[in-house]
């Protein structure tokens, strides 16, 4: 029989949190991620989009983390978009923590201003958060928690000096998690670096796509410039 969320050794609040917000039992990813997390090893977990990969790291976090202001957490996401949805996730699971997500293409100071009244968990994409880094507005050194979500993504866009020059800047990390679709070789070489003794940990599955199943992917081939006409069309159409 599946867990439910209350098996798995979450604070009362964040239980909470998850009934307020809708979810009722873990996915498979979760219930084998959520109790390794929680001891405080680092891991890597290997599962496809769409799996539930945010919460399974999402929900150790806001259990160990404090509305102090400071930042605990790191989240480092490939793109803007996965950024946004990570951090929506998180706040409606740590509704009393303090969620922040900088990624670049956007103007810096807001997110500036917005690092300065204090955060607990902060999701970045690596260019962006390693100016901020440059330009003094953030801290890293409180860091416990590292995430590298879509690791394989992150290093087919070329985000490895960044992605260790991130490493280097959290030497206070107690607990890193790696997830990644896949494990290419510069992933497990990544891993084998900066992870001390990691728990593999893979969601159980027969095709080996990096997408789940029962998610159908079309391509639409357009000029950039009409990205936003097409996207609306699809919404529209039945
Ligand atoms: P991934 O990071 O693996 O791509 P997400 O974490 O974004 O996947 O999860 C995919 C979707 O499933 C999201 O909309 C999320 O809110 C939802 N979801 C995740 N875990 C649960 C759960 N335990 N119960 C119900 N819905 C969930």
């Amino acid at each position: 029989m599946t867990k439910s969320f209350a098996d798995l050794a979450l604070r009362p609040e964040v239980l909470k949190s998850l009934s307020a917000a809708g979810f009722e039992k873990p996915f498979p990813i979760q219930e084998l991620v959520i109790p390794i997390a929680l001891t405080g090893v680092d891991l890597i977990g290997q599962a496809k989009t769409g799996t539930g990969k945010t919460l399974g790291f999402g929900l150790p976090i806001v259990n160990s983390v404090k509305a102090i202001g400071v930042i605990q957490a790191l989240v480092v996401v490939p793109t803007r978009e996965l950024g946004v949805q990570v951090a929506e996730e998180l706040e409606k699971i740590g509704s009393d923590l303090s969620v922040a997500s900088v990624y670049g293409g956007r103007a810096i100071e807001p997110q500036i201003a917005q690092l300065n009244e204090g955060v607990d968990i902060l999701v970045a994409t690596p260019g962006r958060l390693l100016d901020l880094h440059r330009q003094k507005a953030l801290d890293l050194s409180t860091v416990q928690q590292l995430v590298l979500d879509e690791a394989d993504e992150m290093l087919d866009l070329g985000f490895l000096p960044d992605v260790e020059k991130i490493f280097s800047l959290t030497p206070n990390r107690t607990q890193t998690m790696l997830f990644s679709a896949t494990m290419p070789g510069d992933v497990v070489v990544l891993a084998r670096k900066f992870l001390n003794q990691p728990t593999h940990i893979r969601a159980q599955e027969e095709d080996s796509g990096a997408v789940v199943k029962n998610i159908s992917q079309f391509i639409y081939r357009t000029h950039a410039l009409d990205k936003a006409e097409i996207v609306s069309r699809i919404l529209r159409a039945e």
